[in-house]
């Protein structure tokens, strides 16, 4: 039978993993290989993708790639079953001169010099606590979070207390073969940048998963300490390690630590700074067991690594990894390496061989070896913990988040419970509070200013200018920094996983994946990170679509735009109006996606094969990080930005082109050059100049849309432009062109052509769509 087939509750061992490709490797990798057995947990709201329990951890995966896994149905419940350690006692190596894995390197390695620069890479699988372990070792504020992936930039810094340092935090990666872009990223890091030492931080409540890519990372003979984290919830749950055991076993040292305490962090850097400092490789390289069906893996990894050693050596490649990565077929390897047709022909039938003796293909038997070894060091070492406090929970809470009925009135609940607080109770109020002190404030000045005699000029620009402009984007601060507040949450608490989860086969039907939900929703807050977040996916394809996607999304940016136009033309359905907005632009987006899959992007998503983080309360600490460092972004670009944009507006809008004080605007350069552009907007009722003008200064923020009309319009804006005007002005600023900000991550991510292309396409596709909507309200009879 197949995986399809089996029932919610049924346990089974695996046979048989069907598919090809980065696909089939990544199945393997991520543990799905014959031999492992597993648990249905559950199936997605909309009946596919299903949940599964495999070596201990939740993985979805949807039931087309369930189909190509035979399996074996078992009658007895593989997630009851614990396994009590076979215990021996063993001494602590003890770290330094006595130490055991280190003594022997000594006599042949000299210590680098004191002044030699240490620079370590911190690699891990996604959610293993990196980024929380990365700002207790160098003091700095990364976002932590509990979604696969939201590390997505590289970020480095010194160890707090060790100058001559540098610890690079990584992207989240399951394995060394090239799945995702980060993957490719991870990797090559290690084998380009050549730092003096790994640090690997292993989730030990995920131990046998995590452990595969401490495999991977051991062949590749750099200087390396694991550091099991996530040590506090273990022993809290009954479970325990053997440290000295699991040493002697993978040949490096282990440091129990746990990042979020901070216990244990200062051994670990202690011996993080040992291994590279004398440049001890790992004692253990070689995991293959000769005994192991007849040794033909072992053989065969051997009778590669020595056809290959010399050519690995002159492409820079650790022996032993080139040779399983040659195994396995990776293509970025086998090119490096320059094999001649001969060689290649060796190694195709050494492989084949192998195959042959194993009943295993060559990326299955290279895959089960490590999980072998893996389940050797775990059964000698690892007890495992009970079902932990917090895994109850998340079963508990996932009933209701992912249920079959109750999964998307829950989230439709949640997020609109997320806007109207954000909108209506928290940030509104304090909007309004910090409204009337502004305004309070403006006033003081002007009065102080009149009083002081100061010159007109100055005065008008400080009042009518600057004061007027960037107050009425600061206003705005309570909602963005809720909003992030609420985002963040969602995110670090794990419920996007599960909206990922249940999301993925209606996504499909637009051509995208479940993991594009995400930066999406991160698109609500800001564009920049959400086309940021695009890296965790694994396809090109899906990471393209989804970054032309976001845009829009409405971002906190544009909110100010709605709130003033609502306010002055449709005071008493403001909220309608921002709501209907916003389901505008995910209209759109779905609209959009539609013909880019038809067109530009033909195709299928990849599959989606994902792991399900537990939830987990985000720490306060954290949390109060993100806020600050959002509302200091708010600010920067308030004050740099929207500041200058504001007194550009003024200073143009104030003289001519002799520059000469303009007592009219309407002389002003900026009438001048905003007259040009105003036919083009005519059609969408938006022929006055300084509507114009202030588009124009929205693309370098969108919050200068509302600072700019603050400063051309001292009267009404109401006499500009009628209601239909309005509505379209609102449309399209909803739909036009990013702002600077987000076009140049565009470009950063897919190049300038894309970004380019993107300015362009937005900013028809929004003309177009305020002028449907116009003529649409001219029918029904507005004006
Ligand atoms: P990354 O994806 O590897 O960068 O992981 P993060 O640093 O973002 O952490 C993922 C989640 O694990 C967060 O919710 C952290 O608060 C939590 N976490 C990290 N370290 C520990 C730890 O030592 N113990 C416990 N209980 N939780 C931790
Ligand atoms: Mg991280």
């Amino acid at each position: 039978m197949t995986l399809k087939e089996l029932k919610i509750g049924g346990s089974a061992v695996i046979t048989e993993v069907g598919g090809e490709g980065a696909l089939r490797q990544h199945f393997l990798d991520m543990g799905v290989i014959p031999g492992a057995e597993v648990k249905v947990l559950k199936y997605a709201p909309l009946g596919d993708p299903m949940e599964l329990l495999i070596h201990g951890y939740s993985l979805s995966l949807r039931l087309a790639d369930a189909a190509q896994i035979k399996v074996t149905e078992l009658d007895k419940d593989i997630a009851a079953e614990v396994e009590e350690p076979h215990r021996k006692h063993r001494e602590h190596p003890g770290l330094g001169e006595g130490g055991r894995y280190h003594e022997a390197h000594h006599e042949k390695n000299e210590p680098l010099p004191d002044d030699a620069k240490l620079t370590f890479a911190l690699v891990g699988n996604q959610n293993s606590g990196k980024t929380t372990l990365f700002n207790r070792l160098t003091g700095s504020n990364q976002h932590v979070g509990n979604f696969p992936g939201v590390t997505v930039d590289r970020k480095d810094g010194p160890i707090k207390g060790h100058p001559n340092t540098l610890v690079t935090d990584l992207p989240g990666i399951y394995s060394m073969s090239p799945y995702s872009s980060e993957e490719v990223v991870s990797r090559s890091f290690v084998l380009d940048e050549k730092p003096r030492g790994i640090i690997n931080i292993v989730d030990a409540t995920n131990i046998e998963r995590n452990l595969y890519l401490t495999m991977q990372l051991l062949e590749m003979g750099v200087p390396m300490v694991v550091a099991l984290n996530m040590m506090d919830e273990v022993t809290a749950n009954g479970g325990s390690v053997d440290i000295n055991e699991m040493e002697a076993m993978l040949g490096v040292p282990v440091v129990p630590i746990s990042a979020a305490k901070n216990s244990g962090v200062d051994e670990l850097i202690d011996h993080a700074e040992h291994v590279a400092r004398y440049q001890e490789e790992p004692m253990r390289q070689d995991f293959c067991d000769d005994n192991d069906c007849g040794g033909a893996v072992h053989r065969c990894i051997h009778g590669i690594a020595h056809l290959i050693e010399d050519h690995a050596k002159r492409a820079g490649l650790p022996v032993r990894f080139a040779a399983n990565k040659v195994i396995e077929g990776d293509e970025l390897v086998l090119k490096q390496l320059e094999l001649d047709e001969n060689e290649l022909e060796t190694v195709g039938h050494i492989v084949l061989q192998m195959e042959k003796e194993r009943g295993l293909d060559r990326s299955a038997a290279i895959a089960d070896m490590r999980f072998s070894f893996i389940q050797k060091v775990c059964r000698e070492t690892v007890k495992k913990p009970r079902e932990s406090i917090g895994h109850i929970r998340s079963r508990r809470i996932d009933k209701l988040l992912t249920g079959k009925f109750t999964a998307i009135p829950m989230f439709v609940l949640i997020m609109g419970l997320v806007f109207w607080l954000t909108f209506g109770v928290i940030g509104a109020g304090l909007q309004g509070l910090l409204e009337t002190g502004i305004d309070k404030l403006i006033a003081l000045a002007d009065k102080a200013m009149k009083e002081a005699e100061v010159n007109e000029v100055i005065h008008s620009l400080l009042v009518d200018g600057v004061f007027a402009g960037v107050g009425s984007v600061l206003s705005f601060l309570p909602i963005i920094v809720t909003l992030f507040f609420f985002l963040s949450l969602l995110e670090d608490s794990g419920y996007i996983a599960r909206v990922a989860f249940f999301m993925d086969k209606a996504l499909r039907k637009i051509g995208l994946s479940g993991r594009s939900i995400v930066p999406m929703l991160i698109g609500f807050g800001c564009t920049v990170p959400a086309v940021m977040a695009t890296r965790t996916l694994p396809s090109e394809r899906d990471r393209k679509m989804t970054i032309l996607l976001t845009p829009f999304m409405s971002c906190t940016a544009k909110l100010p735009i709605y709130a003033f136009f609502a306010a002055a033309f449709f005071p008493d359905k403001s909220t309608p109006i921002v709501v209907a907005l916003y389901l505008l632009g995910i209209i759109t987006a779905i609209f959009a996606a539609c013909l880019y899959k038809g067109t530009v992007f033909k195709g299928d998503a990849v599959p989606f094969v994902m792991e399900l983080p537990n939830y987990r309360l985000p720490a306060a600490k954290n949390v109060l990080q993100l806020l600050w460092d959002k509302a200091k972004d708010f600010l920067q670009r308030a004050f740099s930005v929207i500041l200058i944009a504001t007194v550009a507006v003024w200073f143009l809008q104030k003289f001519d082109m002799n520059l000469h004080m303009v007592k009219n605007s309407e002389e002003s350069i900026l009438a001048a050059f905003s007259g040009v552009v105003a036919p083009v907007f005519k059609p969408l009722g938006l022929g006055d100049w300084r509507i114009v003008t202030s588009l124009v200064t929205g693309f370098m923020a969108k919050e200068s849309v509302v600072s700019t009309l603050e400063v051309l319009f001292t009267g009404d804006v109401t006499t500009a432009m009628t209601t239909l005007g309005a509505a379209s002005l609102l449309v399209f600023s909803l739909l036009y062109t990013p702002c600077v900000a987000a076009v140049a991550a565009v470009k950063r991510e897919l190049g300038k052509k894309w970004a380019l292309t993107l300015v362009i396409w937005q900013c028809a596709l929004a003309w177009v769509i305020a002028l449907i909507v116009r003529l649409v309200g001219m029918l029904m009879g507005g004006v």
